[in-house]
């Protein structure tokens, strides 16, 4: 939208010249010149003030303040716009005067259909322009006036209900966009983010050059599960254990599902410390899971620094070997790939069968 207001803007300023050639003799020079100025005024503030697009990174607010202009900047060109065709109209010969109200409609046609992409601003432009001067034909008792009035309600009646179907079809469009650009990123059985959204998330903080810390976390012989109680279970063990996780994606933390049974935290060093991947460890075993026992896990953790994607790969693959040596290490254990065993006073055995 704020690349159709600004043209729009252009447009305005483009048909200023006609104005003042073609304002009524008998108008004065307000109507002539005044106006056009105004006009003129107003659009070369609107286009300045709409020179950069709207930055996305602001959201909503920034969003909310280039409609807000683009509201107040049309309306006000088209009031005014509306006041030099009605103007001329008034003080016009008679054999002219039907130039004006058809000038007027062009206009506001245009202004509707440019502006359709902001809700009721559209329908707002044509109602103010074009009802005053359907009135203003009425009121000639010419057939032909009359009949250039009632032309001007049904375009615009026309147009008015067009541009609603346009923006329902816009508005789905846009929440369907939002929609599978959500999915592409969500893993489908837990609701965490899958490993796209992990590695555009590394990449984000990337952008700062910051240390990061990455924990890869691997439910222990989970394929057991699979076979004793069947895949659904296995599913419902998998929600369960993401549950887990999802408690500890806060601030920069963010919790993944890299695939199968391999989940991560990834996050800044100084908030991700490795201590939660003891807390961690211990929050697993102590969880009742779906199929009535608890679950180990073993978590490989590694630290690097990180600018570029290629930084993900080596970030990634420390992470998985510290894993490895966790899963050789005997299970229920969190590796880290420079300080080795950090369970070393925290082996606990392996779970017992719960009942409930
Ligand atoms: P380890 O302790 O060495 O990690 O042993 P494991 O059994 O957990 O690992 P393994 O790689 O041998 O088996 C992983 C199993 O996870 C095999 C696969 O069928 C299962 N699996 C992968 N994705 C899913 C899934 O989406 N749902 C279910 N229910 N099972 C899955
Ligand atoms: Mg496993
Ligand atoms: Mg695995």
């Amino acid at each position: 939208m704020h690349g159709q207001a600004r043209l729009l803007l252009a447009g305005f300023i483009f048909s200023l010249p006609m104005c003042v050639y073609g304002a009524s003799a008998g108008a004065g020079p307000f109507i002539a010149y005044g106006l056009p100025a105004l006009i003129f005024v107003l659009c070369v503030t609107g286009l300045v003030a709409l020179r950069t697009p709207p930055d996305r990174d602001k959201g909503g607010e920034e969003a909310r303040r280039v409609i807000s202009l683009v509201w107040k900047l049309s309306l006000t060109a088209s009031v005014l716009g509306g006041i030099w065709c009605l103007g001329s109209w008034a003080t016009a010969p008679a054999e002219t005067r039907v130039y004006y109200p058809a000038i007027m409609s062009l206009g506001a046609l245009t202004v509707g259909y440019c502006l359709m992409a902001a809700r009721g601003l559209g329908p707002t432009v044509l109602l103010i322009t074009l009802v005053p001067a359907a009135i203003a034909l009425t009121t000639t008792g010419e057939t032909m006036d009359f009949v250039l009035a009632i032309s001007m309600i049904i375009a615009g009646a026309f147009q008015i209900t067009m541009m609603k179907r346009h923006q329902g079809l816009l508005l789905s469009l846009v929440e369907e966009r939002h929609q599978s650009a959500k999915q592409a990123r969500m893993d489908f059985l837990t609701g965490l983010a899958n490993r796209r959204a992990l590695i555009e998330r590394f990449l984000e903080l990337a952008k700062g050059r910051r240390t990061l810390r990455l924990m890869v976390i691997d439910i222990d012989r989970f394929k057991e599960i699979n076979d004793r109680h069947g895949h659904d279970v296995g599913d419902d063990v998998l929600r369960a254990f993401a549950q887990l996780l999802r408690i500890h994606a806060r601030g920069e933390i963010c919790a993944a599902r890299l695939g199968g049974e391999e989940f991560a935290l990834l996050a800044p060093v100084e908030a991700l410390d490795t201590a939660i991947a003891l807390q961690l460890l211990v929050e697993i075993r102590g969880a009742y899971m779906p199929h009535g026992e608890a679950v180990t896990a073993s978590i490989g953790v590694a630290e690097g620094s990180a600018s570029e994607l290629a930084d993900w790969t080596v970030l990634y693959g420390q992470a998985d070997r510290a894993l490895y040596r966790a899963k050789n290490e005997g299970r229920n254990r969190a590796m880290s790939s420079q300080d080795g065993d950090l369970t070393e006073y925290d082996t606990a055995p392996e779970p017992q069968a719960r009942t409930a």
